[in-house]
């Protein structure tokens, strides 16, 4: 058992600590500058701390007349290569911790796959299922005024991520744009509705980016026992925009989805699920649970089954201590941000299965974002079909520089001497990224 390691709670389900957000970005952070030797550590650690982070009050008008008062948080990771980008969400277990955890993983990704973004995340502690939308409205409108001037077209820029849509993405941009007026304020904010400066293919971008980045890692021979997508098994956890848009293109490829679920069950068909059939069940029932060309198995049991691709895109932390030895995937595609701890990173490692990381695999959702902003700023559309093509560019690069770097990777010459230094691609793609970071925070020079 390596060291980070912790032995596993009875029931299977991890201890508290290792779903700590921060203290899984920290991990991850570590690995990566373990190989990071010839960099001043001093530089490093000034890429790890947030810039800036935003507490704001936000107290609403509910429908029935009470008053009601949410918690709204926005960090500022970092603005190295360009505004900060990054999600807003919405969900009762919104904390800073997470959110400051979320905004690193966003600095790194933008670094990664080379747009000209740095780091970002915000959210709104409340429960979104039990507010209407005008109570939403209202939530969106006074947490982008309290935010003023921190968020901005050239500053920070937010899109939607957990239970905040395109809609929200509207409100905001009204109400930043009546703050601001005169001035071409289409660029605050990407994920908007097509007819409101949103482009094409953002809805699809993050799914669509994940099966580029598996397809290419694939084809560069990475994975062993898997040369094709063709005939591939794959089961998805999280059924929702990243994995019914993955399932859907790795159909295209001739792979099979043998199994799927949501927040309400899991379906399996070891003969491949007949999609079309399943998008209906979901749209008739609003789950995948009870599809009739399918055998119900529980959400334990799916995460277990044979299969060439896992792509969990549903939560973090899904993949732990108490899980993951029964994983038999080949290759898990991280759809979902942090959906794996550090120590079941270190048994999937032992077991020979690799892992796609987020930075990497979900980064195609911030790359078309990047495009949608340019568009906003040139006061342009591109067709479908040129986005798709600068996506599928840009992830097979930053696949193909991840790949690279693992390779360069070489295991000690004692086998048997203590070994810190992990050989994974998600501290590839860190490496990667942060020597791209520190590098230009070398070249700026730390203010003043
Ligand atoms: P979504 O809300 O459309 O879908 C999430 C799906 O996961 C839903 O079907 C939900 O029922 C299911 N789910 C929830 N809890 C589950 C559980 N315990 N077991 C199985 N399924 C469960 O969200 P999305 O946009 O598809 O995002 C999925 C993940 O990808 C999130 O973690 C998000 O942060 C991440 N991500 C999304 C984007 C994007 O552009 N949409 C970009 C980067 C990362």
């Amino acid at each position: 058992m390596s060291k980070t390691q912790q032995p596993t709670p009875a029931g299977n389900e991890p201890a508290p600590h290792e779903l700590d957000p921060e203290r899984i970005i920290d991990v991850q952070f570590e690995r990566a500058c373990a190989h990071l030797t010839d960099i001043d550590p001093g530089l490093i650690q000034v890429l790890r701390r947030p810039r800036r982070t935003l507490t704001v009050n936000v107290p609403i008008e509910r429908d029935d007349g009470s008053l009601a008062n949410f918690v709204g948080y926005r960090v500022l990771h970092n603005r190295l290569l360009g505004p900060g980008k990054g999600g807003i969400r919405y969900h009762p277990r919104v904390s800073l911790p997470e959110v400051g955890a979320l905004a690193a993983l966003m600095t790194w990704k933008c670094a990664l796959v080379r747009v000209p973004f740095g780091g970002a995340k915000g959210g709104v502690t409340c429960d979104p299922k039990h507010l209407s939308e005008r109570e939403l409205r209202h939530i969106t409108r006074r947490f982008i005024s309290e935010l003023g001037d921190n968020i901005g077209p050239y500053t920070d820029i937010p899109a939607p991520d957990l239970y905040t849509s395109s809609q929200t993405m509207a409100w905001i941009l009204d109400t930043f744009d009546a703050m601001h007026p005169g001035k071409n304020n289409l660029p605050v904010v990407t994920g908007k509705p097509l007819e409101l400066g949103g482009s094409e293919g953002r809805d699809e971008a993050t799914g669509r980016g994940c099966v580029y980045s598996a397809e290419r890692l694939v084809s560069l021979g990475a994975v062993p026992g898997l040369s094709e997508l063709d005939g591939a098994s794959v089961v998805i956890q999280g059924y929702g925009e990243v994995g019914r848009v993955a399932a859907q293109l790795l159909h295209e490829l001739g792979a099979r989805i043998i199994a799927v679920s949501d927040s309400r069950g899991a379906v399996l068909d070891p003969e491949g699920l007949d999609l079309s059939a399943l998008a209906r069940h979901k749209a008739a029932t609003g789950s995948v649970l009870g599809f009739d060309e399918s055998r119900s198995i529980t959400a334990a049991e799916l995460l277990a089954l044979e299969c060439d691709l896992l792509i969990p895109a549903a939560l973090g932390g899904q993949i732990h201590s108490g899980n993951a030895g029964q994983v038999k995937a080949r290759l898990i595609v991280e759809g979902a941000n942090r959906p794996i701890t550090p120590e079941a990173d270190d048994i999937l490692t032992d077991k020979g299965i690799l892992v796609l990381p987020d930075i990497l695999a979900n980064a195609g959702g911030v790359t078309v974002s990047y495009y949608e902003w340019v568009q906003n700023i040139e006061h342009h559309t591109w067709p479908l079909e040129e986005i798709n093509s600068k996506l599928r560019v840009r992830m097979n690069d930053a696949t193909d520089r991840v790949a690279a770097r693992w390779r360069q990777f070489t295991p000690p010459a004692d086998e048997t001497a203590p070994d810190s230094q992990r050989r994974d691609l998600r501290t590839a793609a860190l490496v990667e990224s942060l020597e791209r970071l520190a590098h230009v925070l070398k070249q700026r020079g730390i203010w003043p």
